[in-house]
């Protein structure tokens, strides 16, 4: 069978499932604090069909994202299920999720004791006054908190904190970040801010750049960039004494497209070949009129011929995505 790849001859390795577009946080550079979910769900037996599939065709990650994931009762025995699984070689899946946090102290060892490998906490300041602001939600900095010390203690190791930055919103929570990544033990990843909000209020101006994060964290200690494999997002870096590691991860002002490894699942069954499409692909209608395996298999090589060379971010021709983040499962 085809591994597959795209035509630009980028082998695509890494899937990315929404299992849900609901979420209860609103954070401002995500939602518009109103909408709430627009595409609903599907069982998990379809999604488990589906990364059966991805699998059999060299898919050798995939990660849980959503709206919130830790929102769908019964995610530990999907994670089994996906568990179960095994790639072209034999080898399990590398099974991550992507969750804000707020209800992961609880669902940490369940989510290991099922084949959880790894998890990325979404916070985006480490002082409860600001987060409650960016979240739109009161009294959430503890429960993240405590999420994130319960996945460390579970062994859902490395533990990584995705931090989104907006000019105006959390640009000074740059050097408390690398505190923080040195105190707790986690890998502190910055993220650009994309024109992927529900608001709609991306500007160039808002995005806080690579050079910028670094040029902030060296007042603090400097940072010493360390390798990292082509198709990662993140650039990653060690502060001078080699203690705490943080991630930058720049599609914004460093794009990474050339090596993007990734496809993705929204929610309610549909492909899509970059965060940046203007479509997406129906596959869970093909599957409920009953198509067999082959017949998704040859759906999918499709749909990877047409993923999009690059993202046009910050360019006059850029026509914005046609689902935003939360609806498309970052
Ligand atoms: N609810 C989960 C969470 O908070 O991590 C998973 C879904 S969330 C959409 C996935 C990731 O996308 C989070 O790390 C979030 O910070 C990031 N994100 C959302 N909107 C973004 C934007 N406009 N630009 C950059 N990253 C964004």
């Amino acid at each position: 069978m085809a591994v597959l790849s795209d035509k630009f001859g980028r082998p695509i390795t890494d899937l990315r499932i929404s299992i849900t577009d609901r979420c209860n946080y609103k954070c401002v550079y995500c939602r518009t604090g109103n909408e709430g979910a627009l595409y609903g769900d599907l069982p998990f037996a379809d999604y488990l069909r589906m990364a059966r599939i991805f699998a059999g065709l060299g898919i050798r990650k995939v990660r849980l994202t959503g709206g919130e994931p830790l929102l769908r009762q019964g995610i530990a025995g999907f994670v089994r299920d996906l568990a179960s699984l095994r790639d072209l070689g034999g080898e399990p899946l590398d099974l991550a999720m992507t969750t804000n946090g707020h209800l992961l102290a609880e669902m940490a060892q369940p989510l290991k004791d099922a084949g959880l490998n790894r998890v990325t906490v979404s916070m985006d300041a480490v002082d409860p006054d600001r987060f409650a602001r960016i979240t739109r939600v009161s009294g959430g900095y503890d429960h993240v908190l405590a999420g994130i010390r319960a996945a460390r203690r579970a062994g859902l190791w490395p533990v990584k904190v995705n931090c989104v930055l907006m000019r105006g919103f959390n640009e000074d929570q740059i050097i408390p970040f690398g505190m923080f990544a040195r105190e707790e033990g986690v890998v502190v990843r910055f993220i650009e801010f994309m024109p992927l909000e529900e608001d709609r209020v991306w500007l160039p101006q808002t995005v806080v750049a690579l050079d910028e994060i670094v040029g902030r964290m060296a007042e603090y200690r400097p940072l010493v960039e360390i390798s990292h494999a082509r198709s990662e997002t993140a650039r990653r870096y060690h502060f001078d004494d080699g203690i705490g590691e943080i991630g930058i991860i720049a599609p914004v002002s460093h794009p990474f497209c050339r090596h993007c490894s990734r496809i993705r699942i929204t929610s309610d069954g549909k492909i899509r070949t970059c965060l940046f499409s203007v479509w997406d692909h129906d596959l869970h209608q093909l599957m409920r009129r009953g198509a067999s395996d082959e017949e998704l298999v040859g759906f999918i090589h499709g749909v990877v011929e047409k993923k999009e060379e690059r993202h046009h971010i910050g360019e006059a021709d850029f026509v914005p995505a046609s689902r935003t983040m939360v609806h498309i499962g970052g």
